[in-house]
């Protein structure tokens, strides 16, 4: 039995924990009869690699990272509920279009965020995610934090990758879940926790 209650939103950028009711809401007014429910939010390296051997993903959680791979999750997959005797997951398209729609029209009014469905070769229907800019930006912040001053511009060019080079003592300069981890241990996470 599928449990359909809204899982770990505890683990969400609290910017986008407060957007889900808001996009809930928005689903529900204009599809009656169908409705959206949290299906995941964080995703830990293990069942990044466990949904990439199954062929589900295309990140691997380590070359290649998701935007749920991070402590605080930068996504949130959003699944629709048809109301048909009981409230059954549906895997239409266009009810995952339904909430492109909404996403888009959010984007528009200037909220972050993008979803999984307008994403090239690899459509990801249920996925909403915060844009990659406000992740770097977050990350350039905490390194300022840090003791390693940058523009918190949104783009991670070769002054971000220096810095979480030194910052973490690696080859990897990377806006990874293992930066933002390292920069969480040591107290440095400017205006991303709420
Ligand atoms: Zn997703």
């Amino acid at each position: 039995m599928l449990d359909t209650t809204d899982s770990d939103l505890a683990h969400l950028l609290p910017s986008l924990r407060g957007l889900v009711p808001v996009i809930q809401e928005r689903y529900a007014d204009e599809h009656r009869g169908y409705r959206l429910f949290v299906a995941e939010t964080r995703r830990t390296t293990e069942e990044q690699a466990r949904r990439f051997a199954d062929g589900s993903t295309r990140c691997d959680g380590v070359r290649r990272f998701s935007m749920h791979n991070f402590p605080v999750s930068y996504a949130v997959d959003l699944w629709v509920q048809e109301d048909v005797a009981t409230w059954r997951v549906t895997w239409a398209m266009r009810h995952y279009d339904n909430l492109g729609a909404i996403i888009h029209d959010l984007a528009a009014e200037g909220h972050a965020i993008e979803w999984g469905g307008g994403f090239r070769g690899f459509y990801d229907g249920p996925h909403v995610q915060v844009t990659k800019a406000v992740l770097h930006a977050d990350l350039q912040r905490s390194l300022t934090s840090a003791g390693y001053p940058l523009v918190a511009d949104g783009v991670w060019g070769l002054r971000s990758r220096t810095a979480a080079r030194a910052f973490t003592h690696s080859d990897d300069g990377r806006a990874s879940p293992a930066l933002f981890a390292e920069l969480a241990t040591h107290g440095h996470l400017v205006d991303v926790l709420g």
